[in-house]
């Protein structure tokens, strides 16, 4: 199985034009460039989102082909803090939708993207929508800490909001895929106090939808615990998180998503 060729961009046109077919499944991995504290690096979404498609491909059983990852989002509440980098909602909105018309145009059926960034969230699914609605084209949009939101929150060591950005969820993770870019002497967190309509962070109350920056809620830039990650819990995470993936990819080839 693994020397699948997963990879879209590796494939010469002639050949990819024999290989597709109806079921195909084209996963497009979301993430973004922003800041992740003191701890870790700016790639941080990109790559849990990348390397959570990657594998569970590979796994899959059925013909699944990946994109190179979309490396930058919407990311303008991480902009006080160095390195981060944004699109602004029309740029990204139109690269993520120019994709998808272009795999349509080479009749692909099966589109997934699959996003690891909070930001990105709402235009995603917009352009999920204006897709359906005016191109006659229907991706699946997955955020997978949503997705998987039962299975990381038994996982949960820290107390509510520390999953959050930078927190538990993302150093666990990336202790297991990139332990060599954790600073591991630097662990800073911040749960930020739950307030009657909202507090910030991953699984917490949102009753109510409101814009600030990063900066207005921490002086580091990140919202949850990252002293309570393990890499264990990372490990495990990836590795559930890999195995469902697979199915899904597997579900939506056999018309089972729809
Ligand atoms: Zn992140």
């Amino acid at each position: 199985m693994k020397n699948k060729n997963i990879y879209w961009v590796k494939f010469k046109s002639n050949e990819l034009k024999s290989y597709i077919d109806d079921k195909t499944v084209v996963v497009i991995a979301v993430g973004s460039c922003e800041q992740h504290g003191f701890h870790l690096p700016l790639e941080t979404d990109t790559t849990i989102g990348y390397r959570l498609i990657e594998e569970a491909a590979l796994l899959a059983k059925e013909k699944v082909l990946i994109l190179p990852p979309i490396w930058v989002g919407y990311s303008p509440h991480h902009m006080d803090f160095c390195g981060s980098i944004t699109l602004r909602q029309a740029t990204f909105s139109n690269f993520v939708l120019d994709i998808c018309v272009s795999l349509d145009a080479h009749k692909i059926k099966n589109i997934l993207i699959i996003n690891s960034h909070g930001g990105n969230v709402g235009i995603l699914r917009t352009v999920v929508d204006e897709l359906g609605a005016s191109h006659n084209i229907y991706p699946i949009l997955v955020t997978y800490y949503n997705y998987f939101s039962e299975i990381i929150q038994k996982a949960q060591r820290s107390q509510k909001g520390g999953m959050g950005h930078a927190g538990e969820l993302e150093t666990s993770l990336q202790l297991y895929l990139s332990p060599d870019l954790v600073d591991t002497e630097n662990l800073m967190g911040g749960i930020i106090e739950a307030k009657k309509y909202f507090q910030p962070g991953m699984f917490t109350n949102k009753r109510i939808h409101q814009y600030r920056p990063f900066s207005h809620y921490s002086d580091i830039g990140v919202i949850g615990e990252p002293r309570a990650a393990l890499k264990s819990t990372g490990k495990e995470l990836f590795q559930i998180m890999v195995q469902e993936f697979s199915y899904l990819f597997d579900d939506i080839a056999n018309g089972l998503a729809n």
